[in-house]
């Protein structure tokens, strides 16, 4: 037993490169029984008999099992050998450990014991208004925490609310649909979120997916349940949100507020500018909680339809007031046109803004607007900033270290910097959650709809001041372990009888200390050890594993890399061969390797192919390399087993001569069709053969047409996009890749996909075996040497010298009353809770959705801890361990006031990338603007104080949930713009579905920096601006990126003397749109630039190469289409136009 591991530490994990990003690829292509979201819309994945809304309970049993079984990751660990030469083992040794228990996992009968309460944390600032008593839910809880697990799963089944009606009869979701409709937080389920609360009637929740006949606006006569945003296809009778009113269908939503409201009250969300009283903030109204929206049919309603009314959001008959100063506050001012100019001015006309809202395409047929009055459009500086709330945060947060010790405290925002200390939960650069706050019961998070869900990106690349987790040997006996849910020691076990058991902070279950564990404990109860130990004392640690966590009780072969490349007519061509084979002469000196040792372990293969395969014997005692010919692609099998894996030192000359031949070789082939499924087939038999994991780099240039398995054929058809089989593009064409993903993962195989194609290559179905297996995809369009080679091989290097485990396997664990339901990214799953991955590497983040399955309490909070079992590229098995404890509430403000929007945007995005291989992509925005509607209308109901109708008011930590949402939803994944292809499609929600939430963030909302007063001299970066249109000057310069794409856009109007500095000419028209790297100047200015660009690179996963865009010339449209708080041209709403229509739909909900 070690007791103090320091020599050990060293991580293997530390990386030059910045924590940001993990891109790979969704594993979803696969089978979709594999995954037990109960409460998933998707038809597609929803297993068993769950019903099709919200049915938490319908995969319960499975948690009986969990940690059952043959995993590795349950193996029994307990060996009372006590091998560590370091601290003698007292001699109060406890009693000899018990015998393993039958466990099941999951027993109410210790449910009193959690774990130890953990100091009760710091709230954030309060919620933005301070909510009423008595409007918590009436929901009442199911009374005595069943005894087991039948009864338990009958009781839940049979579970009706019980408590009294909610007082608001215009919720209906919560009330009498909630049993079998309403899905509870994360994965929505279509149609009871299409609910329109305005008639609280079961029947009106589900006819979401037909056409209504009537108006889904409120204050329309008839009450429909259909919201704007529904899934109905095209209803013509349906006017759409912004559409069927006049134009500039968001003046009348707000008041045009003041300038810098985020400002204005640190509790209110800017919007509370738009308040139309005169009050800062929100004016409490003395009436009861609920009053101003039971008062009568839906009040607030009436007015917004009445068409020639321009203000019609606010004045709500005597509900409602006017903006500003000219009403007192809860004075109702009858119907009345509102008076704008109250806060503020018009704006005035903006680029980016039209008045008349995004087409049919966006929100359904809609009828033409009506003639619309003149009317004031919504100021943009008056509703929430991105920027500003980015800005704030790094102002207030970046200063001191988080520390993380205290139980469910947020972290700062994904954009700040600001430096972790692991003081008993694992760093946000590990584990990120939606919220810090669960609501104790399953009622309270269905009423909030908010999803709880956390995304873990196990391997993350630590900034470089902050040490990379210890590495903690327990010699023969492995880990310590819960000896029932078999969790791993970690700070939130306690010890107790003097030291001699400890209880598990997850079952509550007691085990005996091995005796060479045993310490005693101080006065407070803690171990006299803790803070010598990393697993007692920090949220993240990594473990040695022992043989019994290896496959077949084995210890690993140190991994392979094996090589395939495209010989075909169109890879040669390009110059790709060229460039691969001289790129890998030194690529392959940098393996990854562990810190400690001098070389990589890491043996490497080679293969070529166009129609059939060659492999590569490249034994060190060849003077030549030797070609083999498998010609015979229908059973792939690997010719030569001696000399195709071998040592990069040993054999180098054979291999540099190998690699200078390949391109002659293939130079005149007038081959141009290839196969692919054998490609990967051979890989994984190669590495069969040699009895190891590792990774296949393959480079790919076409649709594979030759006769071979897995032969594809062209079904690019863009008329599907939009319709009801749009879903079949996104899905492979055929189950062959599916299959041999699971062969794959079985042998820890991974696949990298680098694809080069001239036209379509179907990436939905190539890309199955790297998304099931931990892989990345990587595409490279009409490939040029010249315009891409740059990107390509910076990829390529990341790719090869990153950090990678293999054969891995996670599973999170959670404490009593939660459990983890369902989990997105690129991984294979055999099962409900084990999350395979044949590689898993520092980039890659996987999103893990909870459930309630009883009660949480206050006391002792929820706990989840995700173990990863994985082979290091030394071979070395490991198990990394992350901790992470959060708090839980009884009233939701609390759960309001503790979640992370950048979090819970990640998860909306993995959902929607899952949904839509199911799902037509406009049921998918629906379910999403439904959920988000419902999150802030509960916050609305129940936690802001009482407040005209006609003013949206946010909560704190999510008054960015509209912006955000927004640009998921118009992004090219859910609303393609007409000139992106399929393939690309394809491939963005392959990336989307591993990213991790930094990454998540700039890909849905770009950076945009303005350059024209750079800090030559300093290294802080100027302030970014919004991404609109509207912040361009044409005097200036900008930088905008999105993690995958660097634009450089340059205004007509710029002065000389800058571009001079940049582009060496003094003159606009002469920039040369081509380039893809700046020229290298020696001025200040240019240095400076040429820095930015690169720390921007360097922070991302994939290298960005720099288009240059020039105002007005016919690049710019690909610009503007990542000004995301613009109208897009493919019908996205803009900000503003958002922002109204969600108003809407909240309160249609509120009504
Ligand atoms: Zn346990």
């Amino acid at each position: 037993m070690n007791v103090n591991q320091q020599a050990h530490m060293t991580s293997p994990y530390r990386q030059p490169q910045p924590t940001l990003q993990g891109y790979a690829q969704p594993g979803y292509g696969g089978p979709p029984t594999q995954y037990t979201p109960y409460n998933s819309p998707n038809p597609g994945y929803q297993q068993g008999p769950a019903p099709a809304g919200y049915s938490p309970y319908s995969s319960l049993s499975s948690k009986a099992f969990p940690a059952t079984l043959a995993s590795d990751l349950s193996c029994n660990s307990s060996s009372p050998l006590d091998l560590g030469p370091v601290r003698p083992t007292p001699n109060s040794v406890g009693p000899p450990m018990s015998a393993p228990q039958g466990y099941s996992q999951f027993t109410q009968g210790d449910v009193q014991n959690g774990p130890p309460t953990m100091s009760s944390q710091p709230h954030r600032p309060p919620v933005s208004q301070s909510y009423l008593p008595g409007s918590q839910p009436a929901y009442q809880q199911y009374g005595v925490p069943p005894t087991n697990m039948q009864q338990m799963t009958n009781q839940m089944s049979g579970m009706h609310v019980s408590g009294p009606p909610p007082a608001v009869s215009g919720y209906a979701p919560h009330s009498s649909n909630s049993q079998t409709s309403v899905s509870f937080s994360g994965t929505p389920s279509f149609p009871p979120h299409s609910v329109s609360s305005q008639q609280n009637s079961p029947a009106a929740s589900l006819t979401h997916g037909q056409p209504p006949s009537q108006s889904p606006f409120p204050g329309a006569p008839p009450p429909v349940s259909q919201p704007q945003y529904s899934s109905v296809p095209p209803a013509s009778s349906q006017p759409h949100y912004p559409g069927a009113q006049p134009p500039p269908a968001s003046q009348g939503q707000f008041p045009v507020g003041p300038p810098s409201p985020s400002q204005a009250s640190p509790f209110h969300t800017p919007l509370s500018n738009f308040v139309p009283h005169a009050g800062p903030g929100v004016q409490p109204v003395q009436a009861p909680p609920h009053s101003q929206y039971l008062s009568g049919p839906p009040l607030p309603r009436q007015p917004m339809q009445g068409p020639p009314l321009s203000q019609q959001n606010h004045v709500a008959p005597g509900m409602q007031r006017l903006p500003g100063q000219a009403a007192p506050p809860g004075q109702g001012q009858g119907v009345q046109p509102q008076q704008n100019g109250a806060f503020g001015q018009m704006s005035r006309p903006q680029p980016g803004y039209g008045g008349s809202y995004p087409g049919p395409q966006n929100y359904g047929a809609q009828p033409p607007p009506p003639a619309a009055p003149p009317q004031k459009r919504l100021d943009p500086d008056s509703i929430p900033s991105p920027i500003q709330v980015i800005e704030d945060d790094q102002a207030n947060r970046s200063s001191e270290p988080f520390t993380t010790e205290v139980r469910g405290q947020a972290p700062p925002l994904v954009t700040t910097n600001f430096q972790v200390k692991d003081q008993g939960n694992a760093s946000p650069s590990y584990i990120r959650c939606t919220a810090y706050n669960f609501p104790c019961t399953s009622d309270m998070a269905k009423q909030s709809q908010v999803p709880l869900a956390a995304v873990i990106k196990p391997l993350a690349t630590l900034p470089l001041d902050e040490a990379p987790p210890y590495i903690v040997d327990h010699g023969e006996s492995g880990p310590i372990r819960c000896n029932r849910c078999k969790a791993y020691m970690c700070p939130f076990m306690q010890f107790i009888e003097g030291g001699r058991r400890f209880q598990c902070g997850f079952c509550s279950c007691v085990t005996e200390v091995p005796p060479h564990y045993f310490q005693h404990l101080d006065h407070t109860g803690k171990r006299v050890d803790c803070y010598d130990r990393p697993e007692l004392s920090m949220g993240t640690c990594e473990f040695t594993a022992t043989v019994d966590y290896c496959k077949n009780n084995k210890i690993p072969q140190p991994p392979a890399f094996i090589f395939l490349i495209d010989v075909s007519y169109n890879a040669v061509k390009s110059g790709l061969v060229d460039l691969i084979c001289a790129e890998l002469k030194t690529l392959l000196d940098y393996l990854p390797r562990e810190s400690s040792e001098e070389d990589s372990c890491i043996r490497v293969g080679f293969v070529t192919y166009n129609k059939v395969l060659h492999f590569y014997n490249v034994k060190s005692s060849l003077a030549q390399p030797q070609m083999m010919v498998v010609s015979d692609v229908a059973d792939m099998f690997v010719p030569l087993l001696d000399g195709f894996l071998v040592d990069v030192n040993e054999s180098r000359a054979v291999i540099n001569s190998l690699l200078d031949q390949i391109p002659e070789m293939f130079a005149d082939t007038r081959e141009t069709e290839t196969v692919f499924a054998p490609v990967i087939q051979a890989g994984l038999e190669a590495l069969k053969a040699a009895d190891c994991a590792g990774k296949l780099f393959i480079f790919h240039s076409s649709l594979p047409i030759a006769e071979a398995p897995g032969k594809l054929k062209n079904r690019e058809d863009k008329k599907l996009v939009g319709t009801d089989k749009e879903k079949t593009l996104f899905q492979p064409q055929t189950s062959f890749f599916g299959n041999l993903a699971k062969e794959c993962v079985a042998q820890g195989c991974c696949v990298d996909l680098f694809l080069f194609p001239n036209q379509y290559v179907d990436v939905a179905t190539l890309g199955v075996v790297p998304s099931q297996t931990g892989g990345s995809v990587y595409k490279y369009t009409y490939f040029q040497v010249p315009s891409d080679g740059d990107r390509f091989l910076n990829d390529l290097r990341r790719d090869v010298q990153k950090q990678v485990g293999f054969d891995a396997v996670m599973r999170v664990r959670t404490s009593t009353g939660i459990r983890a339901t369902d989990f997105f990214g690129a991984f294979y799953m055999s099962n409900t809770t084990d999350v395979e991955l044949a590689g898993l590497d520092c980039d890659k983040a996987v999103t893990v959705e909870f459930r309630h399955d009883d009660k949480l309490s206050e006391e002792s909070g929820a706990l989840m801890q995700c173990a990863v079992l994985y082979t290091s590229c030394s071979g070395q098995r490991r198990l990394r361990v992350h901790n992470l404890s959060v708090n839980c509430c009884t009233q939701l403000a609390d759960l309001y006031r503790n979640c992370d929007t950048d979090t819970l945007i990640n998860f909306f995005a993995k959902y929607a990338c899952r949904s839509i291989l199911s799902s037509p992509t406009k049921t998918v925005r629906d379910t999403l603007i439904n959920q988000s509607a419902h999150i802030l209308s509960c916050y609305r109901k129940n936690c802001a104080s009482p407040s005209s109708a006609g003013q949206l008011i946010l909560p704190e930590c999510m008054k960015l949930l509209p912006v955000y949402l927004n640009c998921v939803l118009k992004s090219d994944m859910l609303q393609p713009s007409a000139d992106i292809s399929l393939d690309d499609r394809a491939y963005l929600r392959q990336l989307v579905t591993s990213m991790d939430v930094a990454e998540s963030h700039v890909f849905f909302y770009p950076r945009l920096l303005p350059l024209q007063k750079l800090d030559v001299e300093g290294d802080s970066l100027p302030t970014a601006v919004r991404a609109s249109e509207e912040r361009l000057s044409k005097g200036g310069l900008y930088l905008l990126e999105n993690g995958l794409h660097l634009f450089l856009w340059v205004g007509a109007n710029v002065q000389q003397e800058l571009l001079q500095s940049v582009f060496n000419t003094p003159s606009f028209g002469q920039i040369d749109p081509s380039m893809t790297n700046l020229p290298v100047l020696n001025n200040p200015y240019s240095q400076r630039l040429r820095a930015i660009i690169e720390s921007f690179r360097v922070q991302r996963p994939r290298y960005m190469k720099l288009m240059v865009v020039k105002q007005d010339d016919k690049l710019e449209l690909i610009f503007k289409h990542f000004l995301v708080e613009d109208k897009s041209a493919s019908g996205g709403a803009s900000y503003v136009d958002f922002l109204c229509h969600m108003h809407k739909e909240i309160r249609q909900l509120l009504s």
